[in-house]
């Protein structure tokens, strides 16, 4: 049986098909928007909830203030070292999206303050080349870790991705394991890193740094997941559940922390920087704040209890 005919008798995708829409329609309730709407409702539907994609430059003006962030590395621009061809070249495609979208590349980096939380953001944009993950969204992720590590200042990331960027093959890949490095070096610098997972998340982003965050927030509805159902559907022929990989369903599986609103996105991240805020730049002194030296009191409980089993033993002593 066709996967055609599977998802017919699943009764899937029922809805009837719209005419005349545009950016401003929503896709889930045919409501229209004016520009201005979009923009004051942070892209989402009031009358749905439905969640519009965001530019990565909008995001930042909606995380911080609008016009209150300070972009690092613009010119950072993609090599072509495979001279890499496919329907056309990958040199060609680089410059038609940079001309469509005005970004130098699907990623953004910029400090700014969130709800008065100075921070680093490290936000995608998925109208550049489907937020595909190369060498220079790889060297902009490590640098703003790098930048953010010597700063002391806490890590936001905004993942959407279709994946690695196939048109420079192998060098894309390598930036998952650059990416989940540069991370590393960020935890041993004792500097909390907030994700939140856009719609789509998925390939070797979400199987990279997007899915190492401390705290994790994923949008209502975004598709978190390595493959997507319609690949799963037509390798495995079988019908997946409607919401498989979406927020929801991460939450329920433990994969996200906590599935938020994207008008609420801003305070919420704004509380948990105030939480984890190191309380030198108080001015007390110490290097770590309450629940940080609260959590590495736990963490070494745990290894001095483990240390204190003896081998062939099921039983450990009280600490
Ligand atoms: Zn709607």
């Amino acid at each position: 049986m066709s996967v055609d005919r599977l998802r017919q008798l699943a009764h899937r995708d029922a809805r009837p098909r719209k005419i005349k829409a545009d950016a401003g329609t929503c896709p889930k309730c045919d409501s229209h928007y004016s520009a201005d709407e979009m923009q004051r409702n942070l892209r989402v539907c009031p009358a749905c909830g439905h969640h519009f994609p965001v530019t990565a430059r909008e995001r930042m003006e909606q995380l911080g203030e609008p016009g209150g962030y300070v972009e690092l590395w613009p010119e950072l621009r993609a090599a072509d070292p495979l001279q890499f061809t496919d329907l056309k070249p990958y040199a060609e495609r680089i410059a038609d999206a940079e001309k469509s979208t005005g970004m130098g590349e699907a990623i953004v980096c910029a400090e700014l303050e969130v709800r008065h939380q100075p921070a680093v953001a490290a936000v995608m944009d998925f109208t550049f080349m489907g937020c595909s993950m190369g060498a220079v969204v790889g060297e902009k992720f490590a640098r703003a870790c790098d930048y953010a590590a010597q700063k002391g200042l806490p890590l936001i990331v905004v993942a959407a991705s279709g994946g690695a960027r196939m048109q420079e093959g192998t060098l894309a890949l390598m930036q998952m394991a650059k990416t989940v490095i540069a991370l590393d070096a960020l935890a041993e610098a004792r500097v909390p890193v907030v994700v939140v997972l856009a719609h789509p998340t998925t390939g070797g982003v979400w199987a990279s740094f997007a899915s190492l965050g401390d705290v994790t927030y994923a949008e209502p509805g975004a598709l978190i997941a390595f493959s997507g159902p319609r690949v799963i559907e037509e390798t495995t022929r079988e019908v997946l559940p409607e919401d498989f990989g979406r927020a929801e369903a991460q939450l329920r599986n433990g994969q996200v922390d906590d599935v938020v609103d994207r008008r609420e996105l801003a305070e919420r991240i704004g509380k948990v920087l105030h939480i984890l805020r190191r309380p030198e730049m108080e001015g007390n002194g110490s290097t770590a704040s309450p629940a940080l030296q609260w959590a590495q009191g736990g963490a070494q409980k745990v290894k001095s209890m483990v240390g204190r089993i003896r081998p062939g033993s099921t039983d450990g002593e009280d600490a």
